[in-house]
C-alpha cells in the first residue's frame, strides 16, 4: 500500500501516518519525488483497508500496489533513485564506468589496473578479494589482504572500490573497505546475505542470478530495501540458455523492463554476459543504447595470465579504445561517458570527504 501525501504536508502529519501504520504493526518508508512525499507500507498488509488511513490530515491518495515488490517498484517513487557510490552518483545522466580485474591477485597487478582503468575513464574499481569459485580448487581470492590492496588503489587513484561480499558475517568487514557491495549471481536469493546487506551503511550493487527472473531480482532487492538500505544498483549480467558458444546470453530486454518496473538504477555487465574478450565491445555499445546507467567490465594488465576470466578481460589498450568508442554512443542517446583520467584523490566525491550531495534516494 502506499499512500501519496499532499504537496503541502507538514512533518508531523506524515509522522502522525507512520504511527498509524506502527500501530497495525506495519514499517512504513518515506520517499519524497520533487515536492510529493510518499509513504510505502510493507509488512503483512493482508486484512487491512485502506481506510485506516483516509481522512487523516495530509493524506491525499491510498493506492495498492499489485507489484509484490512494493519499495523497489516505480509506482512508490516515481522519480530515478541516484545512488552516490564514493560520492559519485549513479543513476543520473552519466553512464558510469566500473573496471577491473575479476580477482585482486597482487599489488602489482590492482595498482597496475586502477591506474589503467583510471587513466581510460572508468571511475569505479572492480576487483573481488572473496570469489565465488565454481571449483574449490581454484583461486578464491586474497580476501582482507585484497580488501587492503583496493584501499590503497583507491587512495592511489581516487577510483571508489566495488568488491564482492559472499557472506553475511563478512558485511562488516567487507563495508570497511568498499564503496559499493556487490552480491554475486550465485548469491542474489540468499536472503541472509540480502539482509545484512539492507543494514549496511553501504550501497549495493545486486546482480541478477544466472536463472533468476527479473521479477526475482526485484524482488531480492526489496529485501534490502526493507532492511533500511535505500541505495541498490542492479546489474544484468545475462542469464543461462541454451546457447553454448557464450558463457550466458544478456537479456537486453532486462534493461529496457527494469526502466519500467523501478527507480533503481541499473547497470550491464557484457564480460560475465558473453565470457569472451572479442565480443564485449560490441555488447557494450548495445547496453549503452538500451539506457543502462553504467557498466562493470573486466580488464586485465595481462589477460592470459589472470587467476580468474581472463579469456573475458580486456587489456588496458582495448578497453580505452572501447571507451572513447562508447562516448559517441552515449552521446547519441543523450547521456555521457567521462572523459580519460579525471577521477582523482582530490574528487570532492572521494570516500571519507563526507561531500555527500542530497539524492533523489528513498529514504
Ligand atoms: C564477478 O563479478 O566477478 C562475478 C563473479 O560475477 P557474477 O556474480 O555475475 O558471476
Ligand atoms: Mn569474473
Amino acid at each position: 500500500m502506499i499512500i501519496v501525501m499532499r504537496p503541502d504536508v507538514e512533518r508531523a502529519e506524515v509522522a502522525y501516518v507512520r504511527k498509524r501504520a506502527e500501530s497495525l504493526g506495519l514499517a512504513s518508508h518515506v520517499t519524497s519525488s520533487g515536492s510529493r512525499t510518499t509513504i510505502g507500507l510493507t509488512g503483512e498488509l493482508d486484512g487491512i483497508e485502506p481506510g485506516a488511513f483516509e481522512g487523516l490530515a495530509g493524506v491525499e491518495e491510498i493506492r495498492r500496489t499489485d507489484e509484490p515488490f512494493r519499495l523497489a517498484s516505480n509506482s512508490f517513487q516515481a522519480s530515478p533513485t541516484v545512488v552516490r557510490v564514493g560520492g559519485r552518483p549513479v543513476g543520473g545522466q552519466e553512464v558510469v564506468v566500473m573496471a577491473g580485474p575479476c580477482s585482486v591477485e597482487s599489488r602489482a597487478q590492482i595498482l597496475e589496473a586502477a591506474r589503467s582503468v583510471k587513466e581510460a575513464g572508468a571511475t569505479v574499481l572492480r576487483g573481488g578479494a572473496f570469489k565465488p569459485r565454481t571449483s574449490p580448487y581454484s583461486f578464491q581470492g586474497l580476501y582482507r589482504e585484497g580488501l587492503e590492496l583496493l584501499a590503497e588503489a583507491r587512495s592511489e587513484t581516487g577510483l571508489a572500490i566495488v568488491t564482492e561480499v559472499m557472506a553475511p558475517e563478512h558485511v562488516p568487514l567487507v563495508s570497511q573497505y568498499a564503496d559499493l557491495l556487490q552480491i554475486g549471481a550465485r548469491n542474489m536469493q540468499n536472503h541472509m546475505l540480502l539482509r545484512a546487506a539492507g543494514e549496511a551503511e553501504v550501497p549495493v550493487l545486486l546482480k541478477r542470478g544466472m536463472m533468476s527472473t527479473v521479477r526475482e531480482l526485484l524482488l531480492s532487492a526489496e529485501y534490502i530495501l526493507a532492511r533500511g538500505n535505500s541505495d541498490v544498483i542492479l546489474c544484468e549480467r545475462g542469464i543461462r540458455t541454451f546457447e553454448s558458444y557464450t558463457r550466458n546470453t544478456l537479456d537486453i530486454n532486462a534493461v529496457p523492463l527494469l526502466k519500467k518496473l523501478t527507480h533503481l538504477p541499473v547497470i550491464v555487465d557484457p564480460s560475465h554476459a558473453t565470457g569472451r574478450a572479442d565480443l564485449v565491445p560490441a555488447v557494450s555499445r548495445a547496453l549503452v543504447a538500451a539506457g543502462a546507467d553504467g557498466m562493470l567490465v573486466e580488464v586485465h594488465p595481462s589477460p592470459e595470465t589472470a587467476l580468474s576470466d581472463g579469456e573475458q578481460s580486456l587489456t588496458p589498450a582495448r578497453f580505452s579504445e572501447l571507451l572513447r568508442d562508447l562516448r559517441g554512443v552515449a552521446r547519441a542517446v543523450g547521456r555521457s561517458i567521462r572523459g580519460p583520467g579525471r577521477a582523482s584523490s582530490a574528487d570532492p566525491g572521494a570516500r571519507g570527504t563526507g561531500a555527500m550531495e542530497p539524492t533523489g534516494r528513498a529514504s
